[in-house]
């Protein structure tokens, strides 16, 4: 199927489509095409590079967004976050059938217990818990990370994957980089004239580009550029400026998004969709690729909550990232029961606090329908902000 992206508009609904499709139809499609195999990976990180240089389509799993949950509830406790039971949905209802796995890197005890779940759930598929190392020293960590990869390699041949060799890799990296820089540029043109990229658009692209292979990810992100910075119908309105942050596994609906932007905030930096922004630079495309990636995770990745830091580390992190987006205010907005996020926010309040930026604090479910207490919190600390920042 063509779609129509000869305006923002059409490109829009593309992207909306794809985020909304929670049968994959998209990769679905590819398969049939291309005979390749697709594996699903989890928030936040894995590196998408070596599974495109074996022909692999990595397929971003954020959740089941609004969609009922019949036989999730039964996998878990009621005091934890929303994203493992809709997975789980998902799986049992065949809207994953098309996957040849699932890649669960190391976040939480969550997602650990859930890659466990998978493997006695769907024998026979491809299941790797990536354990993501925690000591940053090349020598341990590194030779750990890289051994890692490996593993998940010489798995994906055994499913019938494609050997992993040098040059494809290289290649892949190559076209990892121009879709994060993208990506960043995005982010940067929305903190200098945030009227230009809405938040709720960028989030769109970013989750449209889980599911579609690389080029045609590069292709909509290029095209959205074109569109909007040539744009002077887009003005700029008097609305505050807030960094969001806490955001980076579950993911809150689309309609929370639209909602703190309704009542003047306009977000100039978050924590969405981050597997595109995990890695802070291009990866080097010198030398041996696969070491170029294990450096990369080591030493230029963000301060995610997932990440052992040195103490202090995030809140100064999180504090040079409003000086940087020039935001006014921070909303601590993270899912319900997630224990990284909410778990460094005493931390980072704490910093933002002494750093003197005003700040609020909500959780969200996936499925969240009803915003009025969130649209009246956000609307009412937005106003305060643009009452501060005039006095
Ligand atoms: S939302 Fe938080 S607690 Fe839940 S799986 Fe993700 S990181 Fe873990």
């Amino acid at each position: 199927m063509t779609h129509a992206h000869d305006d923002l508009s059409g490109l829009l609904s593309h992207a909306e489509e794809l985020y909304r499709d929670t049968s994959f139809s998209a990769v679905r499609a590819w398969k049939r095409r291309t005979g390749g195999l697709a594996l699903g990976f989890m928030p936040i990180y894995v590196p998408r590079e070596l599974l495109a240089a074996q022909d692999v389509l990595p397929v971003g799993l954020m959740g089941g967004g609004e969609m009922e949950i019949i036989r999730g509830d039964a996998y878990y406790q009621s005091y934890i976050c929303h994203i493992p039971r809709s997975t789980i949905e998902l799986g049992l209802n065949g809207s994953l059938d098309a996957l040849d796995g699932v890649v669960f890197p190391a976040i939480c005890d969550v997602i650990r217990n859930l890659s466990g779940m998978w493997t006695m759930l769907f024998p026979g598929k491809l299941v790797h818990y990536l354990d993501v190392p925690q000591d940053f020293d090349p020598a341990v960590g590194g030779a750990f990370y890289r051994d890692d990869l490996l593993h998940l390699s010489r798995k994906i041949v055994a499913h019938g994957g494609r050997p992993l060799e040098t040059e494809r890799l290289r290649a892949a990296i190559v076209a990892y980089n121009r879709a994060n820089g993208l990506v960043r540029e995005l982010y940067e043109l929305r903190r200098e004239q945030p009227w230009k990229v809405p938040t709720h658009e960028l989030y769109l692209l970013l989750r449209a580009g889980l599911v579609v292979p690389v080029d045609e990810q590069i292709a909509m992100l290029e095209r959205y550029l074109a569109f909007v910075e040539d744009d002077d119908e887009r003005r700029p309105m008097d609305q505050a400026r807030v960094l969001l942050t806490g955001s980076f596994c579950e993911q809150p609906p689309l309609g929370l998004i639209k909602t703190l932007e309704r009542t003047g905030c306009y977000i100039v930096d978050d924590d969405f969709v981050q597997v595109g922004r995990w890695i802070r630079h291009d990866v080097p495309t010198e030398g041996d690729p696969l070491d170029a990636l294990v450096e990369a995770f080591l030493h230029d990745a963000i301060a995610s909550p997932t990440r052992w830091c040195e103490s202090e580390a995030k809140g100064a992190d999180l504090v040079r990232r409003v000086e940087h987006s020039g935001a006014e205010g921070v909303i601590f907005c993270a899912p319900s029961f997630c224990d990284p996020a909410l778990l460094d926010q005493p931390m980072t309040v704490a910093a933002v606090e002494r750093a003197g930026i005003p700040w609020t604090a909500f959780k969200y479910a996936e499925n969240a329908g009803q915003f009025q207490v969130i649209r009246e919190q956000a609307g009412t600390f937005a106003d305060s902000i643009k009452l501060w920042s005039g006095a």
